[in-house]
């Protein structure tokens, strides 16, 4: 009889057995790819681990939300890229944006934005911070004094973004640092999803006025395939970034292990695919330079694009947006005939990824300072192409434009 009660102990119940399997896979495993950890729940070995959990500084592992091997992994990389010393993911660029609002704003403070934010960061603050009883106001991102004289007593958060995303204007970024440095209250905060840690380093800009912290929609060059979203929040203080660690927490802002891993296997190509859109992209610039239907080529590396002195001082390198302002002989209509004629360029939002797009947009009705053209402005996202191909594009696309002018 005994022996068959030990037979009953070597093989559980199916049910049982295959969730208290006792194999373990030899350890060492290594491979270029780190390994795409999934978890909500995280097994502690015994009540006294559970209790001195601590996931705010990476030495173990707590409850999913808070971070895996895999996350680790990504946000360490991240702070590698950018010079900075800590990073929190964020599920999407905007949700990065979202909790750096979360973790520095309450009622009664103001944060500045400049006046070609990206849209959806002003969005959330005309809504939602203006619901919680926090106020904004926008600066000219090339024009320090307008930062200086925006910036109140009550001010806490300044946004800085270079270069603007539609429009491109590469900001006067040390001017502005100087500005906010004379305010102790205040922390900068660059959306540096543009320059993706290449174009130039914020931690580490001329004059010691690095910003305080650097918001990546990793969602863009990061990933490089345009089929996952993502963000992240790099600081180089530890108490800055536990406020936000703090907001991720809150927030409940957790990200996937399988878009973790989408974007670690961009990482490695980051800096080519990067070199490579900025190449074709001043190549386009170039051939729409040439063009008679373009009032101006929007580019911050083209002498004569507003902030090219600013984007001069600091950087070498651009990444693969250049936006076309239309002549205003061409109607908003005959400029949309020229988006729908175009074939590589696709029709959509983001940028970042293998596959051109193109979006039109009506700057006027976006900003607060005047816009000085009438046409309409279209963005380019140049993607990895055969640049000739795009000018070819772009040609047959200007043609059928004026024979359905004609
Ligand atoms: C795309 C983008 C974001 C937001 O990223 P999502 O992941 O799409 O939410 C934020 N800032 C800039 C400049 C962007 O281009």
């Amino acid at each position: 009889m005994a022996a068959a009660d030990d037979d009953q102990a070597a093989a559980p119940r199916p049910d049982t057995g295959l969730i208290h399997h006792p194999y373990r896979p030899p350890a060492g495993f290594d491979s270029p790819a780190p390994g795409v950890y999934k978890a909500s729940t995280v097994i502690f070995p015994n009540v006294a681990a559970l209790r001195s959990r601590n996931w705010k500084n990476k030495t173990g592992y707590t409850y999913g939300l808070h971070g895996t091997p895999t996350t680790f992994v990504l946000e360490e990389r991240l702070a590698t890229l950018e010079g900075g010393r800590y990073v929190q993911l964020a599920p999407s660029g905007l949700a990065a944006i979202a909790m750096v609002n979360a973790a520095l704003l309450k009622q009664g403070d103001e944060v500045l934005l400049p006046d070609n934010v990206y849209g959806p960061n002003l969005e959330f603050a005309r809504s939602q911070l203006a619901a919680w009883g926090i106020t904004h106001k926008l600066y000219d991102p090339l024009d320090a004094g307008s930062l200086e004289r925006a910036i109140g007593r009550d001010t806490r958060l300044v946004w800085l973004e270079a270069a603007g995303s539609v429009t491109l204007e590469f900001p006067d970024l040390l001017g502005l640092m100087r500005v906010i440095r004379r305010h102790p209250q205040v922390v900068a905060a660059l959306d540096n999803t543009w320059g993706a840690g290449l174009a130039f380093k914020p931690f580490d800009l001329p004059g010691g006025l690095g910003v305080d912290l650097s918001l990546h929609a990793l969602t863009k060059y990061p990933s490089g395939g345009g089929d996952v979203l993502m963000g992240s929040v790099t600081a180089v203080d530890e108490a800055l970034h536990l406020k936000i660690q703090l907001a991720h927490m809150r927030l409940g802002f957790g990200v996937g292990a399988n878009d973790v891993e989408l974007v670690l296997r961009g990482l490695p190509s980051l800096a080519l695919r990067y070199a490579a859109h900025d190449r074709a992209t001043r190549a386009l610039a170039a051939w729409w330079q040439q063009r008679p239907e373009a009032v101006q080529v929007l580019h911050p590396a083209l002498p004569g694009s507003p902030g090219h002195e600013h984007w001069a001082a600091l950087c070498t390198s651009a990444a693969g947006l250049l936006s076309i302002v239309f002549d205003a002989r061409w109607t908003p209509a005959q400029v949309d005939a020229f988006v729908d004629a175009l074939k590589l360029f696709k029709i959509g939002y983001s940028w970042g990824g293998p596959m051109s797009l193109a979006v039109p947009y009506e700057i006027r009705k976006m900003r607060s300072l005047p816009w000085p053209h009438a046409g309409t402005l279209v963005r380019l996202c140049v993607g990895l192409e055969a640049v000739e191909d795009l000018i070819a594009d772009c040609e047959q696309a200007l043609a059928a434009m004026a024979a359905g002018a004609s």
